[in-house]
């Protein structure tokens, strides 16, 4: 196969590219994180970041973990920014390589803040991010006429990692649709937040689990038994909860499943309830 033609922007010495490298399929990578991977004096990669993606940077390519996966002991965010810095001082090509996209809910913004402090010039290359790519890799749609025009995305816990400095009511309020990062943990006060803000108790509710790589698995329920039925599965995180009617699309739309021999619905919209909202 003929190499395909890489859009090769420079990627001077002694800069950081702050890149995002997707939810875990090689394939959902960008053309320019493809080249970063494959140019980079050092590469330094978050947890989040999947082998299948980390393999198409050279094998002697130095790599350094930042990984933060609550719970276990990890670098400090200051201490990470602060490597980056010292790497590119070092006159390196810095990679540095983060789950999702990096201006979404992964503290890119504070290590961009850094490098700007530091006078440390860099490139932010975006990436598809969990929110987004794990829902259609599930074979939900973000948005879809018949049910929503509005979408939040939120993360399942605030600064303090609770969750109580989030306005639930008023994301009750919100979007029809609501996409949660991070919100294994608190699923159960979650729920019951949405629930005292309006949210029906049979509304939908799909976790998405390792989006996109080949463990990826799908829960399907709905708000009021949700975070029972996740403590009764062996549904590990990452994973993306998505609350909403979108969440009835997937019997028509689950195409990963289809290819696995599901037999889709061709007309799933016959179950959603329509958005009226215009
Ligand atoms: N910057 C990342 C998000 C980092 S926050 C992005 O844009 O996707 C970490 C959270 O992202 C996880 O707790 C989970 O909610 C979500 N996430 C990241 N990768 C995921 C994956 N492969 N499958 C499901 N959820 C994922």
């Amino acid at each position: 196969m003929n190499e395909p033609l890489l859009p090769k922007v420079d990627f001077p010495p002694g800069s950081v590219w702050l890149t995002g490298a997707g939810p875990g399929d090689a394939g959902l990578l960008t053309l320019h994180a493809l080249h970063g991977l494959r140019s980079a004096d050092v590469i330094v990669y978050d947890a989040l970041v999947s082998d299948d993606v980390l393999a198409l940077a050279p094998g002697d390519t130095p790599r350094e973990y930042a990984g933060k996966r609550g719970g276990k002991p990890s670098p400090k965010q200051a201490d990470i920014s602060l490597r980056l810095v010292q790497l590119a001082r070092q006159g390196k090509r810095v990679l540095r390589l983060k789950g999702g996209d990096p201006f979404v809910f992964g503290r890119g913004g504070e290590e961009a803040l850094t490098l700007v402090r530091e006078g440390i010039p860099f490139r932010v290359i975006p990436g598809v991010t969990a929110g987004i790519g794990g829902l259609a890799y599930a074979g939900i749609p973000l948005t879809h006429r018949d049910t929503n025009h509005a979408v939040t995305m939120i993360t399942g816990h605030d600064a303090t990692g609770d969750v109580t400095g989030i306005d639930w009511k008023a994301v009750a309020k919100g979007a029809p649709v609501l996409v949660i990062y991070m919100a294994i943990k608190h699923l159960e006060r979650i729920a019951v937040e949405l629930m005292a803000g309006g949210r029906s108790p049979d509304e939908p509710v799909a976790l998405v689990s390792n989006a996109s790589t080949p463990d990826q698995r799908v829960l399907e329920t709905v708000l009021s038994r949700c975070a029972a039925d996740v403590e009764a599965s062996d549904l590990k995180p990452p994973a993306i909860v998505v609350v909403g009617e979108v969440v009835k699309l997937r019997c028509g739309l689950d195409w990963l499943g289809a290819s696995a021999g599901r037999i889709l619905d061709p007309d799933p919209l016959s179950r959603v309830r329509r958005d009226e909202t215009g």
